[in-house]
């Protein structure tokens, strides 16, 4: 069974075919600048040469009709035919409380969507016109919705009740709902593969640090607390994203400085993290390059993002009544060592203790703690297109038998 993952964003799509009998990605991509001049897909077939294709793409059905022929073109394509995609994945941002796992994609489903589109005002328009867009092009082809918050659905109430009046949850939907779902359930699945023992008796904690960051703690495989919250914004800094701040401060702001709704969201969304700390990059590697260089504000900035992540290690394991597994996955996960080393730093306390060899490592499933450590500590990638490709593929499958 072969299956296309596609993640849908604004102006951007990426795309993976696998070979779900052997779970080996056949070709992979990215088409970028939709309905921008300069639109391009980036394409590899596994085994063959990569390219670039430069044309016009007006909507996202155009950059979805040049993947399908990019898959298909005798030279580097993956397939000989459409034929040969059994089914679609697609990748879906906000799933809210109406979806707690992933689900064939129907007209319910969709309208069910389009219901979310107020949580995540950005990312699942983009989402559900990839799904017409195949739809369309594909038509009786069988598609699934994967969304990213539906690993957090598991969290009990009093982790994602806010102390507001509990009428602006009623009303509103105001709770937190989480992010990253899709990779922190692979990379706890992983963990408990690679030590094998079953999930269900590990206390894991998860920290997806990219340029998007969250830390989740998994206690019976399910997720008991996450650092996100009603939007992606919460927990820990990140790139641009302020993460937890006094909410005060939003007002604060926006009465000092004459600032509009949208003026103070693009402060705390676009301009804070560890850009607005160290003045330098969003990029993790132009910080530390600059820290390196004697640049003290892109110290703090790392000193700041590594003391958070601790903080909610530490948080996380209180609210486990412990910590068996720790993951690090995601851009800077797994592949800053320094990152590593400091948020481990200090944490000795509870049993987490990682092994400097070990831990010289990019990129690559590898246990980092010393042999005896209490806490098991891994690098561990994150394949949220294989997850998604699986999650599609079982529920197809039980469809197809029914
Ligand atoms: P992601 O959002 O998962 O793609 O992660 C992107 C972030 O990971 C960026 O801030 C990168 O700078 C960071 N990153 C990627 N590779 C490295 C590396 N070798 N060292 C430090 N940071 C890295």
């Amino acid at each position: 069974m072969n299956i296309l993952v596609i993640n849908c964003g604004s102006s951007s799509l990426k795309y993976q075919l696998l070979d779900m009998e052997t779970e080996n990605v056949l070709a992979i991509g990215l088409t970028e600048r939709i309905g921008i001049e300069g639109s391009r897909v980036k394409h590899e077939t596994v085994g063959k040469e990569k390219v670039v294709i430069e044309q016009p793409m007006e909507s996202h059905k155009e950059a979805i009709q040049l993947v399908l022929d990019t898959l298909v073109n005798p030279e580097y394509g993956a397939i000989a035919s459409l034929e040969e995609i059994d089914a679609v994945g697609h990748r879906v941002v906000h799933g809210g409380e109406k979806f707690a796992g992933s689900e064939v994609i129907t007209e319910e489903v969709i309208a069910a969507m389009e219901e979310c589109i107020d949580l995540a005002p950005l990312h699942n328009p983009p989402n559900i016109i990839g799904i017409r867009a195949c739809q369309e092009l594909m038509p009786g082809v069988p598609m699934v919705g994967v969304f990213d918050t539906a690993f957090h659905q598991t969290m009990p109430a009093y982790s994602y009740i806010y102390p507001l009046p509990y009428e602006l949850y009623e009303e509103l939907g105001v709770r937190k709902y989480g992010f990253h779902g899709t990779s922190h359930k692979y990379v706890s699945l992983k963990a408990a593969e690679m030590m094998n023992q079953d999930i269900k008796d590990l206390k894991i904690i998860t920290c997806h640090l990219g340029n998007g960051a969250s830390v989740t703690a998994i206690k019976d495989g399910k997720s008991l607390d996450t650092s996100m919250g009603l939007t992606p914004l919460e927990g820990l800094a990140m790139g641009t994203r302020s993460g937890n701040i006094d909410p005060a401060i939003v007002t604060f702001l926006m009465d000092k400085k004459n600032l509009s709704i949208d003026e103070v969201n693009h402060i705390i969304n676009k301009e804070s993290g560890v850009l607005g700390i160290s003045g330098v990059s969003s990029d993790f590697r132009d910080i530390e390059e600059a820290a390196e260089a004697g640049n003290e504000r892109a110290q703090l900035a790392l000193d700041i993002f590594h003391y958070l992540v601790k903080k909610f290690i530490g948080s996380y394991a209180a609210a486990m009544g412990g910590v068996d597994v720790l993951v690090f996955t995601a851009g800077l996960g797994e592949n800053s060592v320094s990152s590593r080393e400091e948020i481990c730093k200090g944490l000795e306390f509870m049993g987490i203790e990682i092994d400097p060899e070990r831990n010289n490592v990019r990129g690559k499933e590898t246990l980092i703690s010393k042999d005896g450590a209490k806490v098991k500590t891994f690098v561990i990638p994150t394949n949220e297109e294989l997850m998604i490709a699986r999650d599609t593929k079982s529920l197809v499958s039980k469809n197809l038998i029914k």
